[in-house]
């Protein structure tokens, strides 16, 4: 079963702009999912209501990651850069080294894709880089690692 959602989008090298990818990989909402840039996220709903998440039930085909209450996030790539190695690419075009690419999503919608160098990385994610691939953006402009949030067990649930 696929694991991620899809956005697909450009990916670009955050110094000069060149294109890495034409799409990013991540958890959040209802995975696995497909998306272009400006959709908003979706939610798997059971009898009406959100599932909860990390749980599979039965008759399903997705399940939920993460919390439908919060809005504003980063959601970074787990497969594009492997961040838990602190695997790098070298943009072809310029030579930067490009440690970590996420989709901001804003206000609810998937707002664009971000590339980061290893030190704007080990600056946001603080003590948690290669622990959590989830930053909860909060309204008063502060950044929370969410390592909670990474590599979660689905729990399947056998009940209709
Ligand atoms: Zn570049």
């Amino acid at each position: 079963m696929p694991d991620c959602a899809v956005v697909v989008g450009d990916v670009c090298c955050y110094q000069c702009h060149h294109i890495l990818s034409d799409r990013i990989l991540f958890q959040w909402g209802e995975v696995p999912a497909f998306y272009s840039i400006g959709d908003e996220v979706r939610w798997v709903k059971r009898h009406l209501d959100i599932m909860m998440p990390f749980k599979l039930y039965k008759g399903f085909s997705s399940w939920n990651c993460g919390d439908p209450t919060i809005e504003n996030l980063l959601a970074f790539d787990g497969d594009f850069f492997d961040i838990t190695i602190g695997e790098t690419r070298l943009c072809p075009n310029c030579a930067a080294s490009v440690a970590g690419a996420a989709v901001a999503i804003v206000a609810n919608r998937l707002s664009r894709t971000i590339t980061y160098s290893r030190t704007s990385l080990a600056h946001l994610f603080e003590g948690n880089i290669g622990l959590a691939d989830i930053i909860v953006m909060t309204s008063d402009g502060n950044y929370i690692t969410r390592p909670d949030w990474f590599d979660p067990p689905v729990e399947y649930v056998d009940e209709e």
